[in-house]
């Protein structure tokens, strides 16, 4: 089931949203974020919230909605799913007014839920993109912009036709920076685990920083540092952290197969018992 929040009233179904002449539709300004219900359990809620808020500002929008406004419809609409639902959590700003520059004070805001159930945790496959995130000074990197994906997706297309799951892109400099639409880890070939440190090209992931919180809560330190893409073809495990599938291993990556390994698993594990406490 599809449920939307638009104009003050929840829609069943694909609920069209925008007009002809909407900038959002002609110049592509449009932010959205991603979190999860599973089974009326919220975990990281309000960050994925505040990030869309930022996105927004990023993009010359505002959200029309508070973080408590949006807190309080999410709330409303899950009640409105069966208590085991697992959902998608869509909130979208999008740009209707503004010839060539979106008029902020026009945003509007719609909010979707869905039905997503969590991935298992089976292994994934990947291969190197030849496609490139773009760095900070070239697109909207900053923020959680649709306008992004219209890369990943090619990156994504391009690693399907060769008979992979996902993608790995590096950033402009040649260096790991996440897959297509997630973050990466490795647990490298010394048994460090790692992940590129943040530098503008990728999403920063609350999932990311999620389990690099409760990974050192465990003992074990996340290192955030450059990645070089020949670390792929040594590492112990390559795991992907995302809202949607939170913590999943990748088991082939180019023409290596890799283990389902122990920091992934145990990263799951974790953000499983954490999601029961939110
Ligand atoms: N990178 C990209 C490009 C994404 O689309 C996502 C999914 N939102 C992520 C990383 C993971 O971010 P998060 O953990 O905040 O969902």
């Amino acid at each position: 089931m599809y449920l939307t929040y638009f104009n003050g009233q929840w829609t069943e179904g694909n609920v069209p949203l925008y007009g002809a002449m909407d900038h959002s539709l002609w110049l592509g300004s449009s932010v959205f974020d991603g979190a999860r219900a599973m089974h009326g359990k919220l975990p990281d809620l309000r960050p994925h919230l505040e990030r869309v808020i930022s996105s927004a500002d990023k993009l010359g929008l505002r959200c029309p909605l508070s973080v408590d406004e949006m807190e309080a419809l999410v709330r409303e609409g899950v009640a409105k799913f069966p208590a085991d639902a697992e959902l998608y959590i869509r909130p979208l700003v999008f740009g209707t007014d503004g010839f060539l520059i979106p008029v902020a004070e026009a945003s509007q805001f719609a909010l979707t839920l869905f039905d997503a159930p969590l991935p298992p945790f089976a292994g994934f496959s990947a291969c190197l993109s030849t496609l490139l995130r773009p760095q900070a000074s070239m697109a909207p990197t900053d923020a959680k912009a649709s306008a992004l994906y219209a890369n990943s997706t090619r990156a994504m297309r391009e690693a399907k036709a060769r008979g992979f799951d996902q993608a790995i892109m590096l950033d402009a400099d040649g260096n790991v920076a996440e897959f297509a639409a997630s973050n990466l880890f490795i647990v490298a070939a010394d048994g460090a685990v790692v992940t590129p440190k943040l530098n503008g090209t990728f999403l920063a992931g609350i999932t990311r920083a999620r389990v690099i919180a409760l990974l050192a809560s465990e003992g074990v330190t996340v290192e955030e540092r450059t990645v070089g893409k020949e670390e792929l073809m040594t590492a112990r495990e390559i795991f992907s952290t995302g809202n949607y599938g939170k913590v999943t291993p990748c088991t082939r990556y180019e023409d290596r197969t890799l283990e389902a390994g122990p920091v992934a698993r145990r990263a799951r594990e974790l953000y499983l018992a954490f999601t029961e406490t939110s």
